[in-house]
């Protein structure tokens, strides 16, 4: 059921990503384009966006010229979250998409997320087929009287503002205040708005689109997060919202302004969407916090677990769904939660009006909901190491005899706690997660294997 993973050499689990001016380049830019204008053939049309960085345009530029020179037509969205190009693609059939991004990593890097015509992320098989296409520059380009033509949306935004609010009954978060904080990315010009039209206040801080990221990094974090923190106590406001940098994820404050980890949120989310839905399935990577289960079994609901990595787990979704079961939910620990009756993908700005919609309804402080879900305790190490494999060998041995799962790594179960152990799609790292009810054995298991792997780590 679940889709298999590859190994693919320049692209990792979402997309490719580098430093402007060192791995990722506008020649990069354009030899993907011309190598996903090849696959599809002539006369085909793609969809175009970036998000706030300063060499989005110099991306675009060149991802436009390959297309054209194939023969395929372009419709510049310009900015946008990479879930509103997703919807755009399905929304006006596109032939597939093209999201120019780096997502949540420093303003230096950036990156492109393939999109396809059914609005998921470009799989592995497909991905390793376009990779091919540019390692043995097998570009297929058109004549002069051939070559596409590029048009703009000027309600790009609009639609997909109008796509999330009609999820959501009329003014469902009326009396609700909330400060939103976008990061200087695109959802700056959605997630405010999408609030607004469900009928919360909103404040917004770092709201002007800005590359160069003044308010906070990219990623999310704590820390980053204080200024919303500081706006949420300012305001009386019931939470705080932020995006990282192309507004798939979104991660929440609560009103005392305290940051509220991704598989919580998710915990929470699930039961608003299990207690309506019994019996249906939720699908979630191997990494994310038992709190999603538990909560779904609660409602009589399972969870079906995926390789890590959001394509893994929006294909997981609808082959399960063609396969006749009730997919109610999908997503990840960290704050990436996909709708399927809305999309199959992570999309941030549904996150927002879905937990507006939750907190109007339920009445109650945040905070006191995230207290009443099952406490678990969860630790998480990244280790720089390029012996992975050896690593994953050393595991299998120590842990013989408990359960274990290797589709993504290797994932054990010992007592009442489990661990992942996981190498890293595209840096000389692995990954280490540790969860249990009794924190104590949380903290045991990842020492345990800290220094059962210490010999291999640099
Ligand atoms: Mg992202």
């Amino acid at each position: 059921m679940e889709p298999t993973k590859f190994e693919k050499q320049y692209f990792g689990t979402n997309g490719i990503r580098g430093v402007i001016g060192v791995d990722m380049t506008p020649r990069l830019a354009l030899e993907i384009a011309e190598a996903f204008g090849t696959m599809l053939g002539p006369k085909k049309t793609i969809g175009l966006g970036r998000d706030t960085r300063t060499s989005g345009p110099a991306l675009v530029a060149a991802v436009r010229a390959g297309f054209l020179s194939c023969g395929c037509n372009v419709i510049d969205f310009d900015i946008v979250p990479t879930p509103c190009l997703q919807y755009l693609v399905l929304d006006h059939c596109l032939d597939g998409g093209i999201m120019i991004t780096a997502s949540h990593n420093p303003p230096e890097y950036n990156g492109i997320k393939i999109i396809e015509a059914d609005g998921t992320e470009m799989g592995d098989e497909r991905t390793i087929q376009l990779e091919q296409t540019m390692i043995h520059q097998k570009f297929v380009t058109t004549s002069w009287n051939n070559i596409g033509s590029v048009s703009f949306e000027p309600d790009a935004r609009e639609l997909y503002i109008n796509a999330i609010v009609g999820q959501f009954s009329k003014n469902c978060g009326s009396g609700t205040t909330i400060v939103v904080d976008p990061g200087n990315g695109p959802a700056a010009a959605t997630t405010p708005e999408i609030l607004r039209r469900l009928g919360a206040t909103v404040h917004v801080i770092n709201e002007t689109f800005d590359g160069a990221f003044p308010g906070r990094p990219p990623e999310p974090t704590a820390e980053g997060l204080a200024s919303l923190s500081a706006k949420i106590v300012e305001t009386n406001a019931a939470f705080g919202v932020a995006h990282d940098g192309d507004a798939d994820r979104a991660i929440f404050v609560d009103e005392q302004g305290t940051f509220i980890d991704g598989n919580a949120t998710f915990g929470l989310i699930a039961s608003h969407f299990c207690r309506d839905h019994p019996g249906s399935v939720v699908v979630t990577p191997i990494s994310t916090s038992c709190v999603v289960e538990t909560i779904a079994a609660r409602y009589g609901c399972t969870t079906s677990y995926t390789s890590v990595g959001s394509i893994y787990t929006a294909r997981a979704m609808r082959n399960l769904m063609e396969a006749g079961q009730s997919v109610i939910l999908g997503g990840e620990g960290n704050g990436g939660i996909i709708y399927p009756a809305h999309l199959f993908c992570r999309d941030g700005g549904m996150s927002a009006a879905t937990m507006l919609n939750l907190i109007t309804e339920k009445n109650k402080p945040l905070s006191a909901l995230i207290a009443e879900l099952p406490a678990f305790t969860m630790y998480q190490e990244k280790c720089k190491t390029k012996r992975t494999a050896e690593i994953i060998v050393c595991m299998k041995e120590y842990f013989e005899g408990c359960p274990t799962d290797s589709r993504d790594g290797i994932r054990i179960t010992r007592n009442d706690a489990w661990a992942l152990i996981r190498p890293s799609g595209t840096e000389p790292f692995i990954r280490i997660y540790t969860e249990s009810k009794n924190s104590v054995e949380a903290k045991q298991l990842m020492d345990e294997i800290l220094e059962k792997i210490s010999m291999y780590l640099e």
